[in-house]
């Protein structure tokens, strides 16, 4: 099992706070080397039963005085294991990466991820989040896929979990993305082939990301006589409709 500790507070001598805990578990300043008190347990985890509030390891005399005899408060330890926390989330992610047929590879990576964070709320949301950026880091497309979810919670969440992680998503990969599009309305592989060759074209304005990615698809199918909405494109990419017509404008005051 893996203990992560976390110690919580402020060397009264000193007013370090580098805090550490010592072979015998008691709390200690690593600046002034003051021994400081038991360590309680606490977090999210830990408070939530009286019970948690004991120390997690060696004495339990709370109400401790340092070396000198000064009266100390009770120093806080935020205790974080991993697999209490992320049991539940795990669970969910394997549930999830069934239901939406997800590859493996999805599912290992998004327990990877949670297992870069240190409390998870809103386990159904969580997973839903690290599933999204798993895939987008094996470069299995499936935004789409994550159409149930109220898009604009997920996006926070997905926002959030990056953060946290210390990770960043890459966008998804184009030749998918237009053969998605492509397929959902039922164009000719034609399309996929203009599309990737404005998407280049427009890279030194737009980038490469996804909603350049949406905007070569909807210039080269305009272009070959198809009619297509942004709101239909956004919909079967699960994509903001405005960052689209954003783009769209973008690229018209390009041209001009
Ligand atoms: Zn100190």
């Amino acid at each position: 099992m893996s203990v992560q500790i976390d110690i919580v507070g402020r060397c009264p001598v000193c007013g370090g706070e580098r805090l550490a805990l010592n072979s015998e578990y008691m709390v200690v300043c690593t600046s002034c080397g003051t021994v400081l008190g038991g360590a309680v347990a606490s977090g999210a985890y830990a408070t939530r039963r009286d019970d948690d509030h004991a120390p997690i390891f060696g004495s339990t005399l709370f109400d401790w005085h340092d070396i000198r005899g000064l009266v100390v408060p009770k120093y806080k330890v935020y205790e974080m294991l991993n697999r209490r926390v992320s049991s539940g989330v795990e669970t969910e992610i394997d549930k999830l990466a069934s239901l939406l047929s997800l590859p493996k590879a999805c599912s290992s990576t998004a327990k990877w991820i949670v297992m870069r964070i240190r409390y998870v709320r809103d386990v159904e949301l969580t997973a839903a989040a690290a599933l999204f950026i798993s895939c987008r880091i094996v470069k299995t497309y499936a935004d789409f896929k994550f159409k149930g979810f109220d898009a604009e919670k997920l996006r926070r969440k997905i926002v959030l979990l990056q953060k946290l992680a210390k990770l960043s998503m890459p966008p998804p990969p184009p030749v998918q993305v237009i053969h998605h599009l492509v397929s959902e309305f039922k164009l000719g592989p034609e399309v996929v082939r203009d599309s990737l060759d404005i998407l280049e074209v427009l890279s030194p304005i737009l980038g490469r990301g996804k909603i350049a990615q949406l905007v070569a698809f909807i210039l080269a199918a305009r272009a070959r006589g198809h009619k297509i909405d942004v709101r239909a494109v956004a919909d079967a990419s699960w994509s903001q409709p405005d960052l689209i017509v954003d783009a769209l404008k973008t690229v018209a005051r390009a041209v001009k």
